[in-house]
């Protein structure tokens, strides 16, 4: 028996990619007032065989390059020749923000934070009409979406997922293999490219991995490389590559609080405390010390359960993000 080859070409935004084959360009949303063109990125791996899409995301926030190294692994790694079914790689999502390496786009102050706007709008503010073309060009083909994101440049996430509750993002949460063990409840998502994925139907994920904490040498690839291998871990769980697909044990689910500073200061992490190891309400976390380094403020576990993002950028103002903590509510199959 031979396998089935399919014949079904790719296209997303300027790029086609026949089976076999993998292409590259730009998915076109307008152009900025210099005259430079405003595209996004985008990179298509057609399998030689038919099957699912996933797609992945990266740089939807400007200051986290963790998706685009990922992503630059991934089309290196991905043989077209060896997958059943295609994957779609948008590197840097936000191109205006990534340029700034900022969160947002710094030229459009009303709709700054990408991660909020989605569906956008063809008619609406500068991101809003980035958000629309990049969402167009997602719902048409994609069946599983990966969104990319880290601690930016305040601080570093340990390898959490947010999935809705739903089979469907649970078995893609699940797929995302052995070093993926917390999935944390995402509750009524709203406005991300996630959330439109589930509202056609269709499923998404957002992963969290790096931030400021973790960009020196070796650091960032370590990331990018436990990145890769949970998209690559997906491609193998849904019989897109070859290879048994592997699942983190024990896994856990639960719900995150965030923790900000209830003083400025400089912010201290106790040295001996571990991202994702068990602690007790009360426990401390990380003390914030006025400018002539009297202890000001404590930042204590807020429950029993574990931290998964922690400030890694030391000047801190009052209401200053400072940490992100799980409630652990119970283990996952
Ligand atoms: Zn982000």
């Amino acid at each position: 028996m031979t396998a089935q080859i399919s014949k079904q070409t790719l296209t997303v935004g300027d790029v086609t990619a026949r089976p076999g084959e993998l292409a590259q360009g730009f998915i076109q949303a307008g152009e900025l007032a210099g005259g430079t063109p405003l595209r996004i990125p985008v990179i298509v791996i057609n399998g030689l065989r038919p099957g699912p899409c996933v797609w992945v995301n990266g740089a939807i926030h400007g200051d986290e390059p963790e998706g685009p190294l990922t992503c630059h692994l991934l089309r290196r790694e991905v043989d077209p020749a060896q997958l059943s079914g295609s994957l779609v790689l948008v590197p840097v999502l936000n191109v205006p923000a990534y340029e700034a390496a900022q969160r947002g786009n710094p030229l459009d102050t009303f709709s700054y934070d990408m991660n909020r706007i989605y569906p956008g709008k063809p008619d609406g503010y500068f991101s809003d009409r980035l958000a629309h073309a990049h969402m167009q060009q997602m719902v048409a083909v994609a069946d599983y979406e990966i969104s990319i994101h880290s601690g930016g440049s305040h601080s570093y996430l340990s390898e959490t997922i947010f999935a809705t509750q739903d089979a469907a993002s649970q078995e893609l949460a699940r797929a995302m293999g052995q070093d993926w063990p917390l999935v944390l409840k995402a509750i009524l998502p709203k406005g991300n490219p996630m959330s439109v994925m589930l509202e056609h139907g269709k499923t998404g994920i957002t992963v969290e991995l790096g931030g400021r904490s973790a960009t020196g040498p070796g650091d960032l690839l370590r990331v990018a490389r436990v990145l890769a291998n949970g998209a690559l871990n997906v491609m193998r769980h849904y019989g897109m590559l070859p290879g048994e697909a592997t699942t983190a044990s024990p896994r856990y689910t639960g719900h995150q609080i965030a923790l900000l500073a209830p003083v400025s200061g400089l912010f201290l992490a106790e040295p001996d405390v571990k991202f994702q190891q068990p602690m007790r309400k009360g426990d401390l976390i990380a003390r914030i010390y006025d400018v002539f380094g009297d202890l000001r403020a404590e930042l204590t576990a807020p429950e029993d359960g574990q931290f998964f993002g922690l400030r890694a950028l030391s000047n801190v103002t009052v209401g200053d993000w400072c940490c992100f903590y799980a409630v652990i509510e119970g283990e996952l199959e």
